[in-house]
């Protein structure tokens, strides 16, 4: 019995709650159900995995602190460049400071030191290092949640409804 993702009338992911909580929004005729794991409450009931409120929460826009621990999170660990994994990652900024690159969501990417040494000075064009992702500003720390919770999953079923994963 899982968890279950809660999106908004818009699609947008809104929360995770708990399967009970899930399946009195469906018998309540709030949410609809989108995704469920093959599991029957009763028959013809399924188990929910991704409900879809039927109605529009207004959320207040939270925004996330940038720090080298939320980048590091958003990029899940791994190397921009070379998707190394690891507990030694660097923070690379993509156009270099002494360029006039800012410390932005869009200009800091994880990096290995082998990458960040490599592409010292220069842009990603320049070094011929393509970055594995465009970086974003995440969208809430609902992101974060469901990145953990589907990591190494790539068939989780949260997966399509949680933008740039
Ligand atoms: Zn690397």
């Amino acid at each position: 019995m899982g968890k279950v993702l809660v999106l908004n009338a818009s699609y947008e992911p809104l929360n995770i709650t708990s399967w009970r909580r899930a399946v009195v929004l469906l018998l309540k005729g709030k949410a609809e159900q989108l995704e469920h794991n093959g599991k029957y409450l009763f028959p013809g009931f399924p188990l929910p995995t991704v409900i879809r409120l039927l109605y529009y929460v207004r959320i207040p826009y939270k925004e996330i602190t940038l720090t080298r621990r939320n980048i590091l999170e958003r990029d899940r660990h791994t190397c921009q460049y070379c998707r190394y994994q690891g507990e030694v990652l660097t923070l690379d900024h993509i156009i270099p400071r002494s360029r006039g690159g800012g410390d932005t969501w869009e200009n800091l990417v994880a990096a290995c030191v082998r990458c960040n040494v490599k592409k010292g000075n220069r842009t990603p064009k320049e070094a011929s290092m393509k970055l594995l992702t465009r970086p974003r500003r995440p969208h809430s720390s609902l992101h974060f949640e469901i990145v953990k919770q589907t990591k190494g999953n790539t068939e989780h079923k949260w997966r399509k409804y949680a933008i740039g994963l």
